[in-house]
């Protein structure tokens, strides 16, 4: 495993920002951790980073015990912070030498991560004068320079415009093939662009841990199908695990509380009720309607 949590609890004061947490993150996975605001992403990867400490429970990246050894397991770690705070009055240049120079790594490295994050091109420019797009690129370049197996990424691409929000999403896809990522969001979207496995988090609380598909496969079934005569939401009532029923147009969208296939059932119920079925179809539940229900 790259990243191991086990039992993660972490209040300020009366505040519980974590209440716990346990989870595992297989290596070369991407995985999103995925909330809404307040609900203890930011606590968690700065615990996982040896930022602050937890109250209990313990935190294991690539085996070394974050809590323990910080600065050991830091070696293995790669940080974007929040709001990335970079120093806007310096070249890019100099502030990857800076930081090149905190984690003693060779400055000839530099030129390597300027290409890799995509920033030849700018890389003579002041920090300030760079889109916020450009600036994340050099947070990342900054979070690579010592080369972690595991990168930690809290909200990489707020504030970022939409083509911008594309370049950044591309990059840590591809860094994924030689990373460990988890990257914090609070956007359904985001993780759907990127990951591979989701875990939500709610006050401070896993409410979801699941790979992408598993959690579709897992939510409720829909299905639209049109008769050939109209019928009456009542009609339904004979029908098992119903859990709503929506005219929309000429076809109804039924939702049902079961994995089991519920299509037989709707020709069996087509049958006694006298009536044909003209169209038939099976609907995703969307991730970000699902995303919404768990949270809220
Ligand atoms: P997220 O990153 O998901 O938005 P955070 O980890 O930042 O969530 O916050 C979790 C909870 O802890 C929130 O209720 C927040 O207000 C609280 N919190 C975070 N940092 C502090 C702090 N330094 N002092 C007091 N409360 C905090």
């Amino acid at each position: 495993m790259s990243i191991h949590v086990t039992s993660v609890s972490k209040s300020y004061k009366n505040q519980k920002a974590l209440d716990d947490i346990s989870f595992s993150v297989k290596k070369g996975e991407i995985i999103g951790f995925l909330g809404p605001n307040g609900a203890g992403k930011s606590t968690m990867m700065k615990i996982l980073t040896g930022f602050i400490k937890p109250d209990s429970g313990t935190v294991l990246v690539d085996e070394i015990d974050v809590l323990d050894t910080p600065i050991e397991s830091q070696k293995n770690i790669g940080y974007l912070p929040e709001h990335n705070p970079l120093y806007a009055e310096m070249y890019v240049r100099e502030y990857l030498q800076f930081r090149a120079h905190i984690y003693k790594v060779d400055k000839s490295q530099i030129e390597h991560y300027i290409e890799k994050v995509g920033l030849t091109a700018e890389a003579h420019k002041k920090i300030n004068q760079l889109s916020k797009g450009y600036q994340q690129r050099v947070g990342i370049a900054a979070a690579i320079l010592h080369n972690p197996s595991v990168l930690i990424l809290d909200e990489p691409t707020t504030g970022l415009d939409p083509n911008q929000l594309v370049a950044i999403r591309a990059l840590i896809k591809d860094l994924g093939t030689e990373k460990t990522i988890l990257l914090s969001t609070h956007i359904m979207q985001e993780v759907e662009a990127i990951c591979d496995t989701v875990i939500i988090v709610n006050k401070g609380k896993i409410v979801a841990n699941e790979t992408l598909s598993n959690l579709q496969k897992n939510t409720h079934q829909i299905l639209s199908v049109q008769f050939d005569k109209p019928i009456s939401e009542a009609d339904f009532n004979s029908l098992s695990n119903i859990k709503s029923t929506l005219k929309k147009g000429d076809s109804w969208v039924v939702t049902f509380n079961s994995k089991e296939d519920m299509r037989p059932k709707l020709f069996d119920f087509a049958k006694d009720k006298g009536l044909k079925i003209l169209e038939l179809s099976s609907e995703q539940e969307q991730l970000e309607d699902l995303f919404r229900k768990i949270t809220s």
